[in-house]
């Protein structure tokens, strides 16, 4: 199978196709990423000699080149997106662009190039907005609670919406929380590896009680490969590993593996719209697919937090400001 994995050079993306590549020794990958922000080249250094691996420095909103590598392929895999709520609060208009833009552009390629293309958009738990009790299934609503979350529910939209009219061949996925290793240094569980490990105190939004659904990044790969290769066309399939926990246990957690101490912890002002509980209901691919996640988050976490203790030279060139010296939303936190 040849394969246009759109935005391979962030945390998720370059983690499926390292997994993919390992898994299937046929598949052929281009990887097509704009190296915006939150990619790094990086990530994938260990497969630049791949024979099966081609990497292209292009935007998704480039309708051309878009068109262009869509023909070439058996299937087309998008995770390239603007993906840092905090971000997004402070410059909405990047995300329109990039999320929605991004995926109309996309549709209207494989619309004209490719019809036939097999289509896995990646989506995300958080055009759902907030639940206080029960989990989202598919069937639920959007609802979504910033620029972020909305630009998602509007590409979600669209892929529904194209492939109905256009008989597209595509799927959705909404995924939880993902953690793991090449996550970038700024999101909560890398920063809080990282943070502890050099003895400065970590930040956590309010009182900590909010909660969100972890999932290990080889689960949520292994979540898109089974949507691609089984999934049902203009179907949407929720993916999580049920494993709720609050910002400050996820933080204590961290501590305890890392044997630091509490006192590290520190609370700050909260951002706007800060959803408090996600949860979503993944019984749909478990039942029609036969996914069902490997890792629990306490096997997770500890693998995780080993990875960054082994690949200090990944992460030290990527500490920035942010990670230093992290202030409340409006100069973006976690
Ligand atoms: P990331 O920010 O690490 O990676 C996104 C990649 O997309 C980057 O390499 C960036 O350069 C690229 N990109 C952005 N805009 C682009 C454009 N216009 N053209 C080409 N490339 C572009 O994000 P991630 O955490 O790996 O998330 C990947 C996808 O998974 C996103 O769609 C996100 O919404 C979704 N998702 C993420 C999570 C999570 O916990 N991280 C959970 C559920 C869903």
């Amino acid at each position: 199978m040849r394969l246009l994995v759109t935005g391979g050079m962030g945390f998720i993306g370059s983690n499926f196709i390292r997994y993919a590549l390992e898994k299937h020794e046929e598949w052929e990958i281009i990887n097509l990423d704009k190296l915006g922000y939150g990619s790094n080249p990086e990530n994938l250094r260990d497969i630049e000699g791949d024979p099966r691996y081609t990497f292209i420095k292009g935007d998704i909103t480039d309708f051309e080149l878009m068109k262009a590598l869509v023909k070439k392929v058996d299937a087309v895999v998008n995770f390239a997106a603007e993906s840092h709520v905090d971000r997004s609060i402070s410059s909405p208009e990047h995300f329109l662009r990039s999320n929605v833009i991004g995926v109309y552009t996309i549709l209207e390629a494989i619309r004209r190039s490719n019809p036939e293309v097999r289509f896995v958009h990646i989506s995300t738990d958080e055009v759902y907005g907030d639940i206080l009790e029960g989990s989202f299934t598919e069937r639920d609503a959007l609802m979504p609670s910033s620029p972020y979350s909305a630009s998602k529910a509007a590409a979600d939209s669209l892929v529904l919406g194209w492939a109905r009219t256009y008989t597209l061949n595509a799927s959705i996925t909404r995924c939880t929380n993902n953690y793991g290793p090449y996550q970038f240094p700024e999101k909560l569980i890398p920063k809080t590896i990282i943070r502890a490990s050099m003895g400065l105190k970590i930040p956590i939004y309010g009182t900590g009680q909010n909660v969100r659904d972890w999932i290990y990044v080889e689960d949520h790969v292994r979540g898109v490969e089974a949507v691609l290769l089984k999934g049902e066309p203009r179907e949407v399939y929720n993916i999580s590993a049920g494993e709720e926990k609050t910002n400050i246990k996820v933080v204590k957690t961290i501590l305890k593996l890392l044997g630091k101490n509490e006192s590290l912890i520190e609370f700050v002002e909260d951002r706007p719209g800060h959803d408090l509980r996600y949860s979503l209901d993944s019984w749909k691919i478990t039942r029609d697919l036969k996914w069902r996640p490997r890792y629990n988050f306490e096997k997770g976490i500890k693998l995780t937090v080993e990875w960054y203790l082994e690949n200090e030279a990944w992460w030290r060139a990527l500490v920035n400001e942010k990670v230093l010296h992290p202030t409340p939303w409006k100069l973006g936190g976690d």
